[in-house]
């Protein structure tokens, strides 16, 4: 088994976000004519300050995940989204099965365990880790090597996934408009949200308050 860290991309965010908002607001208004080259951070940092948030629908941002299943199955709540998640029906994982290291557990985690042994009670992992991060391990290793037993005695990938753990790598690709974004990180980036999706949500929100604050800058956690 291999452990790793969820991580996420922008796999689309359109160059010309603001200006597309910026005509569509100006049609409310019938201000065409005030568009210039540089007026359309100015005009859409107004509509956001005006809670005139409709406008900010009018541009949608791809972002694909590198997550766990529990994460994924919370981030499918959201109805205005959407979605393309890896299947545990159709994918069979014959390789190295990948486990997303729990943010709560320390980085010596990370890389392809156990050193040695096939037999998971023989395993070997690293010296450091903690009695519940070894536990969290052996479960891990567990259900990778039952999985593969199950697959070996005839059951297909969708029934062998019975006792795929929370813990699994999933990939999701997520589209959304920027209002549902927002919607998104003001849940999802607070305190209450559970502290993996805090974790990767994050430094999304980083990352797209560097390309376009305007439309984020007033989401603080
Ligand atoms: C901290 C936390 C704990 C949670 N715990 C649980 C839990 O224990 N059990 C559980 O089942 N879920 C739980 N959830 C999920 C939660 O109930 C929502 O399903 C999820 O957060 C999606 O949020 P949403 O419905 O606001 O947003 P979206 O589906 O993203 O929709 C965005 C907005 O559109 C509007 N909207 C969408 N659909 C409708 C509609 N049909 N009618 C009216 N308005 C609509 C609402 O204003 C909504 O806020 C939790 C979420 C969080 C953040």
């Amino acid at each position: 088994m291999k452990i790793i860290e969820q991580n996420h991309e922008i796999l689309s965010l359109p160059e010309n976000t603001l200006q597309i908002m910026e005509k569509a607001g100006r049609t409310c208004y019938k201000s065409e004519d005030k568009i210039t080259n540089d007026s359309a951070e100015r005009f859409v940092n107004m509509l956001v300050r005006k809670d005139h948030h409709a406008m900010v629908e009018f541009s949608d941002i791809i972002v694909k995940f590198i997550t766990n299943r529990g994460v994924t199955h919370e981030l499918v709540r959201h109805r205005h989204c959407s979605f393309a998640q890896e299947s545990t029906r159709y994918v069979k994982y014959e390789g190295e099965m990948e486990f997303i290291k729990p943010v709560w557990c320390d980085d010596h985690l990370l890389g392809a365990w156990p050193e040695q042994a096939s037999d998971p009670k023989l395993s070997v992992f690293p010296t450091k880790a903690s009695p519940a991060e070894q536990v969290w391990m052996t479960s891990m290793e567990q259900a990778e090597s039952d999985y593969k037993v199950l697959l070996q005695n005839g059951w297909k990938a969708q029934h062998a996934r019975e006792i795929l753990p929370n813990s699994l790598k999933t990939e999701i690709v997520m589209k959304a408009n920027i209002r549902e974004w927002r919607h998104i990180f003001s849940l999802r980036c607070a305190k209450a949200s559970h502290p993996q999706m805090v974790e990767l949500m994050r430094p999304l929100l980083k990352e797209l308050q560097g390309k376009i604050p305007v439309v984020f800058d007033d989401l603080i956690f």
